[in-house]
């Protein structure tokens, strides 16, 4: 029998074992071709997932460093550019974590030249706006070299810039992390204090001394000394409401008190009140029936106070997740979880994607729910794995568009009954059950031409590890544009931070972005409508 050439090398059916002819494709972890990301949407994978708890193919090392050389790439390129993403992604709390964000600045501030170093150091308080993140920021900048001139000088303009008052709620709240204190990082950039108020601050981080009648804005730290000599609830709860001094400045013995939390409660930031509403169920403060549930419930409605704590999505449904569960990670503590608390934040979650504009159009979501995607954790998050990431990236899209379905795909591909109107973490465990097998990224499209169904805009979650398919995924949407005479477009929603890509970077079809990028659903509604 004479063999046809033509048709086993045909380019309308490249199996995914094999690169499409023609084309600059790489071979990803799997053994599949796909196409490489360049690297600033590389840098944005990593600025917005980070690599913790790394993936199926990597270890959380091997996959950072991979970042990193993408990240070193980029600073050769275009330091300064480099430094704008990093304050951009920052400022808007478009990450789950600053984490990323605060190690990339660092790589710029000590790996790029003197422009980038420059431009790296005077975005120092944009990007570590706590001190924590300074804390961090010193220790990053330790494994590219330490301390420099430089680096001296940054870090003495982010103590004397901060008004006074901010700065010792800084110093009362956040006093060491990482290895480092307060103490540690004022002797080595050693700032000349700004103003009186300064002086005293920076003296008493570093020595312990705090002046009798000194300025006001020592009158937070005064209560933080006087608190850890306190004796009685009535006393705490007495500094609390004089200065708004934070939980962390209490000392522990006093937080098994509902009254303390009480107190706490009235003037608690966003995010606290999102990380310790537990111990303030734990305490008996939030009930059922009690004021403070009805105060979070109104707190966490707010789009407003949401946008300006810059919660992100992620931390919502990691708060969700461990709260349901009425129990901490280690077990330790446990608690009787309040159903009007975990409705708050079920809406709290989508209210903090802010408003998106739907489409309109048909919309496929397709989620990858093969092996390797149940493996890593998004933003460090025990449980949330890119698999169950992305079912609840798509939920974000499914309660905006009007026509939408929702098809989870593996080797084969099944309707998935999930939906906005169900709760989220219903709707984790759901997919947490799903079985999972090898990959093959075309499905969504060979499926839809199949069944001659109309779709606009085909939204693929997946890790593009993509290998097990007869046909290309780039190739399957050609086939369904020509057979249902429609200009479909294909996003591809990364949800791990690796340098691969299902979507042809010459098909102005196609785009990438990145998941749990709080600015993505709007980015994804824009490319659509176009
Ligand atoms: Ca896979």
């Amino acid at each position: 029998m004479r063999i046809n050439y033509g048709k086993i090398v045909s380019p309308r059916a490249t199996p995914q074992s094999r690169p499409l002819p023609g084309r600059k494709q790489v071979k990803n972890s799997a053994g599949g071709y796909v196409w490489r990301v360049d690297d600033w949407t590389r840098l944005d994978r990593f600025l917005v997932l980070g690599s913790e708890g790394g993936s199926y193919y990597a270890t959380q090392r091997s996959l950072t460093f991979d970042n990193t050389e993408a990240v070193q790439r980029c600073l050769a390129e275009n330091g300064t550019r480099v430094v704008d993403r990093v304050v951009e992604i920052s400022q808007a709390g478009r990450a789950p974590r600053n984490d990323p964000a605060i190690f990339v600045l660092a790589m710029a501030a000590k790996l790029g030249d003197d422009t980038t170093r420059r431009h790296a150091f005077a975005a120092l308080a944009k990007v570590c706006r706590t001190g924590t993140h300074l804390m961090h920021f010193a220790e990053f900048c330790q494994a590219f070299g330490g301390w420099g001139r430089g680096m001296r000088r940054a870090v003495a303009r982010w103590y004397n810039d901060m008004p006074a008052d901010k700065l010792a709620y800084q110093l009362v709240k956040y006093q060491a992390r990482d290895g480092w204190s307060h103490r540690d990082l004022l002797r080595l950039a050693h700032p000349k204090a700004s103003t009186s108020a300064h002086d005293q601050l920076y003296r008493w981080a570093t020595k312990g001394t705090l002046p009798d009648g000194g300025d006001d804005t020592l009158a937070m730290v005064a209560a933080y000394e006087q608190a850890k000599r306190a004796s009685s609830v009535r006393e705490i709860i007495a500094l609390i409401a004089q200065v708004d001094l934070p939980r962390e400045a209490i000392p522990s013995i006093w937080l098994t008190h509902a009254a303390v939390w009480e107190a706490l409660l009235a003037k608690m930031p966003m995010t606290a009140m999102i990380r310790n509403l537990a111990v303030m169920t734990r305490v008996g403060l939030v009930s059922p029936m009690s004021d403070a549930t009805h105060t979070i419930a109104a707190r966490l409605a707010s789009e407003d106070a949401l946008r300006r704590a810059r919660v992100h999505p992620i931390a919502v449904l990691a708060a969700l997740m461990t709260y349901k569960a009425g129990r901490g990670a280690r077990g330790r503590h446990t608690w009787e979880p309040v159903g009007k608390i975990i409705d708050a934040l079920d809406r709290a979650f989508y209210t903090s994607f802010g408003a998106i504009k739907p489409t309109g159009k048909n919309t496929l979501l397709a989620l990858d729910v093969s092996g390797s995607m149940t493996c890593g954790t998004t933003a460090g998050v025990p449980g949330l794995n890119p698999r169950v990431a992305s079912a609840a990236m798509a939920l974000i899209t499914a309660a905006t568009e009007p026509r939408h379905d929702v098809v989870a795909f593996s080797t084969g591909l099944r309707k998935l009954d999930i939906s906005p109107r169900q709760r989220l973490d219903d709707v984790v465990r759901r997919i947490s059950r799903l079985p999972f097998g090898g990959t093959d990224c075309a499905q969504p499209m060979v499926w839809a031409r199949k069944n001659r169904i109309k779709i606009h805009t085909f939204v693929v979650y997946t890790d593009s590890e993509t290998w097990y398919g007869k046909i290309h995924p780039a190739q399957a949407l050609a086939r369904y544009r020509e057979t249902m005479g429609i200009a479909a477009k294909l996003i591809v929603v990364g949800m791990v931070s690796n340098g691969f890509t299902i979507a042809d970077p010459d098909d102005a079809g196609m785009l990438d972005v990145v998941g749990f990028d709080t600015a993505a659903p709007n980015v994804m509604s824009d490319f659509a409508r176009r």
